[in-house]
């Protein structure tokens, strides 16, 4: 286990005075409710907490208390000690906050990406599990911080987006043990997967009715693709944020192995991917510069749309033996 990273993660967070919690680019829930989670207990600590996101926070989280702190990397105060990249698999995923971390005097991580090269001076990574999330109930627990119906409710959030409501292959039993006293202290599992899955603006409905139309199976069936134009974006109205997890639409069919989608950026093409285990891809994402998860990737390609795919692929084909 990771006690000796954690117990010193706890020392820089208690003699901490003032933090910046960074997530990453293209926020998603759990590294969302990991900095609100974290937040809300550092803030009870008697703490100064600023927090930073390159990205937009989706409308769908706010009911997260403290969605609405984000500040960008221009309105930071450069008065804070310690800096925390929470659930950024690598330091280009902190994206415009990178400098800001950088000029920390402690630099610390707190992440679960099997790939993260442990970039801080103070790294807690627990390589496969389910969730950031997890970690930081784990870190509000050891730290005896009393556990508030909001902090249990960011907290909650994360540990359920990232484990796809728990049904991921790496949701384990100590996730559901903690969503159990999350739940016990306040957290609304209903309301939370309601405004998580059950809940969608009609323009990711517009998106999902391209992806189905743009979707192609290759290989016999075994890989599913889809590749999105700007103008997909633009005529819909939907973010990038919003498109998170339409990969899945692709890799929930029968036969298929691997799953990527694409998105034309205007900092180049954004590839997601996706594999049902025991098949990987994040050797394929660390292939081509980018992380993640065993079953869960992703880089960024400076090409066109059509190389990247080409170029995807290729990778992927090579991996069907
Ligand atoms: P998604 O496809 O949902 O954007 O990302 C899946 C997982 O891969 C996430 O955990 C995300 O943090 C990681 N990931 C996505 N893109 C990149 C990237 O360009 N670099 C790294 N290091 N990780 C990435
Ligand atoms: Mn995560």
């Amino acid at each position: 286990m990771d006690y000796e990273e954690m117990r010193a993660w706890m020392e820089q967070m208690r003699k901490a005075n003032s933090l910046l919690l960074i997530s990453h680019v293209s926020p998603d829930g759990d590294t969302i409710g990991s900095v609100l989670g974290l937040r809300l207990a550092l803030l009870q600590m008697g703490k100064k907490v600023q927090i930073v996101c390159d990205g937009t926070i989706p409308d769908s989280m706010d009911y997260l208390s403290g969605h609405d702190a984000y500040l960008t990397a221009d309105q930071v105060e450069l008065d804070y000690d310690t800096a925390v990249a929470v659930d950024v698999s690598s330091p280009e995923m902190m994206g415009e906050s990178l400098p800001l971390f950088e000029r920390a005097e402690h630099r610390v991580v707190v992440d679960h990406h099997a790939t993260n090269p442990a970039y801080g001076e103070v790294n807690w990574i627990r390589r496969g599990e389910s969730a950031c999330c997890q970690l930081i109930y784990d870190g509000i627990r050891a730290l005896d911080i009393e556990l508030t119906k909001e902090m249990a409710t960011c907290i909650l959030t994360g540990l359920s987006t990232d484990t796809g409501h728990f049904q991921y292959a790496a949701t384990n039993y100590h996730n559901m043990e903690s969503a159990a006293d999350l739940v016990r202290h306040g957290a609304d599992i209903s309301y939370i997967s309601r405004r998580m899955y059950r809940s969608q603006p009609m323009r990711r409905v517009e998106m999902t009715k391209i992806v189905y139309r743009k979707m192609h199976f290759e290989c016999d069936g075994q890989i599913g693709a889809v590749e999105l134009e700007k103008k997909n974006f633009d005529e819909t109205g939907c973010s990038f944020g919003e498109t998170d997890g339409l990969v899945n639409l692709a890799l929930e069919i029968e036969g298929v192995r691997f799953a990527y989608l694409l998105s034309e950026r205007e900092n180049g093409i954004k590839v997601s991917l996706r594999a049902v285990e025991p098949d990987t891809v994040n050797d394929v994402a660390l292939q081509f510069g980018g992380g993640g998860h065993a079953q869960a990737a992703g880089c960024t390609l400076h090409t066109t749309l059509e190389e990247a795919s080409t170029l995807i692929f290729n990778a992927l084909k090579a991996k069907l033996g």
